[in-house]
């Protein structure tokens, strides 16, 4: 049998790491996260692009542990703001505001906006211990609705339309919104790299 490799999924977000588990549980990897490695520290998420926050995370995390780690960055990016909030989603009107407390900033600032479209964007890399990288990216496409609708999920989903799904994501059973999310698709693409890496392939 195959020996499995530790894959550390740099993140104190234990609803991330079930994500991420559930999407890569069929490769021969043991996966382990922040809390269970006892590592406190928390990595800058400073830089102005998804994928080079993901790769900053990745490689701090990988030189704090020496595993081979996974690191993600996931925003949402709104057309007529000219990509805003971005890479900032998290921090989006500043500290101490509810998830609802953003999404209403946002409705209010697209008042009278005909230009709905937005889309989810998310980073992953991994970086060997070696300091070897891999990346990739996925996005789902959308429009931002008028006024929230649904009370699954999280962040901005119950303001996010998925015209393919006829549906907002806080409307739609986690299970699906897992399989269609902008981190389903950055995982699928990274895939390949993942199993050449399992393979002993580099
Ligand atoms: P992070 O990748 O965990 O730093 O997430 C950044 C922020 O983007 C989150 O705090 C949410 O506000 C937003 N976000 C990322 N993915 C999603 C999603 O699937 N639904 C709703 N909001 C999301």
């Amino acid at each position: 049998m195959q020996a499995k490799s530790t894959l550390l999924i740099a993140t104190h977000n234990r609803g991330k790491v079930r994500e991420y588990a559930r999407l890569l549980a069929d490769l021969p990897l043991l996966l382990t996260w922040l809390d269970e490695v006892g590592v406190t520290a928390v990595a800058d998420e400073t830089e102005a692009t998804f994928l080079a926050n993901a790769l900053g995370k990745a490689h701090f995390y990988a030189r704090q542990t020496g595993l081979l780690t996974w690191a993600d960055d996931s925003g949402l990016e709104v057309a007529a703001l000219g990509g805003r909030p971005g890479v900032l989603s998290a921090r989006y009107g500043g500290e101490g505001m509810s998830d609802a407390d953003r999404y209403n900033l946002l409705l209010r600032e697209l008042e009278g906006v005909s230009d709905r479209s937005a889309r989810f964007c998310c980073a992953v890399a991994v970086v060997s211990p070696a300091g070897q990288s891999w990346s990739a990216e996925g996005t789902l496409e959308g429009t931002i609705l008028p006024a929230p609708r649904g009370s699954q999920g999280f962040g901005y989903d119950p303001v996010f339309w998925v015209p393919a799904q006829g549906r907002s994501l806080a409307e739609l059973p986690v299970d699906l919104k897992n399989q269609i999310s902008h981190r389903a698709a950055a995982v699928a693409a990274i895939r390949p790299q993942l199993e050449r890496l399992c393979r002993g392939e580099g």
